[in-house]
């Protein structure tokens, strides 16, 4: 269905079901700000997994979180009980599901919130009071306009408008603390900074070789006199290692070692950023920092970075985009991505940027 924006009534206290992943919480930023504007005085709170709670942290896009912790306090049925008993004493009017799954829904409607706001996706559209049908993909092309167009579908938010980027703030303290901390890593004095993040939570279908991003780095610490930094989750912390050790140069591995406002801060130090399609390249681009994704399984048109400081490297085979977590033939849209190929982008937009060897600690 489709509620004009004048026909809604103005909600007073919205409940927010966040996306789970990183990179769909920053492409949902946009959504939540056209909300934020549309409905100043209502009160947002935010419903999210704790690592993409501390995204919002920074964000003016709602009044304040609520942790959904499936893991700990909210583990189990008594968990799931105490965290509806809560959402009930909160007494929102509306609920909006920028997660797509029945689970979202299904919250919603224990938690009694009158309007029920989501797309029909997953066989809940019985639990929802605005059930939105998924608009085909030509009607919102990027995955950031799918969430606008929910909103704007729902009457919550006006007609969507060209995104040319999604800022994250970042706060001094914030960088002050990076800074500190690549110096106690033995990166005292100016450095020429470069990010690596080899991984991607999807699966290895969307992640380039360890041995060419090892290569990769080698080469442009050459180029550059620079050092590298391997980010990554703690669960790709071994995938970092392996990296590391396929490199004749000694990276600094900060996989696993942060939370994720510290790994954005450190990230906003780097001069270029090398990803695959991932949380990272999402992150990067949001801090504003140059970044150089490899795309291989995944659809550009969809996922890619939205940022003027962002280059994609892409080797066109007809079997993508597959939505594979693991490919099941050759690999080929990664294997025919060379060293070269991408080594040529990063210097070419480290060139465009404008970037030079020069200190970074004051910035
Ligand atoms: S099926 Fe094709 S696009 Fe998908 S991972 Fe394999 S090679 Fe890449």
């Amino acid at each position: 269905m489709t509620v004009r924006p004048d026909e809604f009534p103005p909600p007073r206290k919205i409940l927010v079901r966040a996306t789970n992943w990183v990179g769909d919480a920053i492409l949902s930023l946009p959504a939540l700000r056209a909300m934020r504007q549309r409905f100043p005085a209502a009160e947002i709170v935010l419903l999210a997994k704790p690592y993409v709670s501390d995204l919002y942290q920074q964000e003016a896009v709602a009044n304040r979180g609520i942790i959904y912790n499936p893991k700990k306090e909210h583990r189990g049925p008594g968990g799931f009980c105490k965290l509806i008993a809560e959402l009930r004493r909160e007494q929102f009017d509306t609920a909006v599901l920028l997660q797509n799954a029945f689970h979202a829904a299904w919250i919603a409607y224990l938690a009694r919130i009158p309007a029920r706001i989501g797309y029909a996706t997953e066989g809940r559209a019985p639990l929802l009071t605005h059930p939105v049908e998924v608009p085909p993909p030509v009607h919102y092309g990027h995955q950031s306009y799918y969430y606008m167009q929910l909103l704007y579908r729902a009457g919550l938010a006006e007609r969507p408008t060209p995104i040319e980027r999604i800022r994250l703030a970042i706060q001094p303290a914030e960088k002050n603390w990076a800074v500190k901390y690549i110096k106690n890593t033995g990166l005292a004095g100016p450095r020429f900074l470069i990010g690596v993040s080899p991984g991607a939570a999807y699966g290895p279908a969307k992640r380039w070789l360890a041995d060419r991003f090892a290569q990769l780095a080698d080469r442009l610490i050459e180029a550059l006199h620079a050092d590298v930094l391997i980010f990554g989750s703690k669960a790709e912390r071994p995938l970092a290692e392996t990296m590391a050790q396929a490199m004749r140069h000694m990276p600094v591995i900060l996989a696993g070692e942060t939370s994720l406002r510290q790994w954005m801060a450190l990230l906003s130090q780097c001069r270029v950023v090398i990803t695959n399609d991932s949380g990272a390249m999402h992150v990067a681009a949001g801090v504003g920092v140059p970044v150089v994704a490899i795309f291989g399984s995944t659809d550009l048109s969809a996922t890619g970075p939205i940022s003027p400081r962002a280059r994609v490297v892409q080797h066109a085979v007809d079997c993508s985009p597959c939505g594979y977590h693991i490919c099941p033939i050759d690999f080929r849209c990664m294997n025919g991505v060379a060293v070269e190929d991408v080594y040529r982008v990063a210097l070419t937009l480290v060139k465009e940027c404008r970037v030079t060897h020069e200190p970074r600690f004051e910035d």
